[in-house]
């Protein structure tokens, strides 16, 4: 994991956001809160759509990135279609969850950042999900004990044949590797 200052944070932020299309939008938050009244998860965040922007401005980056506002949000694209600025804060958001990644800016108290990363390992190395797996991984990642909870979930969604416990790899493996190599190449 790369160490890096604030300013370059910023910086980094800041360029990935411009090279996406309409990126330089951005600059043009009203403050108007369409983003945040719109967000189905915006009550669970500890900065909201509207708020994200405000802290950005305001320098406040590297809190925004172990918030757990990132991790909350569901990828609905509401923000998106509503804002009256043209902003694609969907898109902001997901530079977001890279940047904290990549520079390991995680919050601590949301777990859904480990979940983020078993599905992409998972993903990874079958091509598939599957979501056995993808919990057994997720509980031994977090807490064991709660999952153990689970045990009788999980035997009632087996015997209904609704949890499969072998992942079927996809065909063609090295080439899914080889495009997520160029994409992670461009992140
Ligand atoms: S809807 Fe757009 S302009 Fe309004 S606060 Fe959100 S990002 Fe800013
Ligand atoms: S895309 Fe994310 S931030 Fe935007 S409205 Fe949906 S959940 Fe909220």
């Amino acid at each position: 994991m790369q160490a890096v200052a604030a300013a370059e944070l910023k910086q980094i932020f800041l360029n990935d956001i411009y090279a996406i299309p309409d990126g330089e939008r951005i600059n043009q938050c009203q403050q108007c809160g369409t983003c945040s009244s719109s967000c189905p998860t915006a009550a669970r965040m500890d900065f909201s759509p509207r708020e994200i922007i405000a802290a950005l401005r305001a320098g406040l980056l590297d809190r925004v990135l172990e918030s757990n506002t990132v991790w909350m949000c569901s990828s609905c694209y509401s923000c998106t279609v509503r804002c009256p600025a043209g902003i694609k804060f969907t898109d902001v958001m997901y530079e977001l969850k890279r940047l904290g990644s990549r520079y390991g800016y995680i919050n601590r108290k949301s777990t859904t950042a480990q979940m983020a990363r078993v599905f992409v390992k998972t993903v990874d190395r079958t091509g598939r999900s599957n979501e056995g797996e993808l919990m057994f991984r997720y509980f031994m990642a977090t807490n064991p004990l709660k999952g153990l909870g689970k045990l009788g979930l999980s035997l009632k969604l087996l015997l209904k044949n609704r949890l499969p416990l072998r992942t079927h790899r996809i065909k063609q493996r090295e080439s899914l590797k080889k495009m997520i190599a160029e994409a992670e190449k461009g992140a």
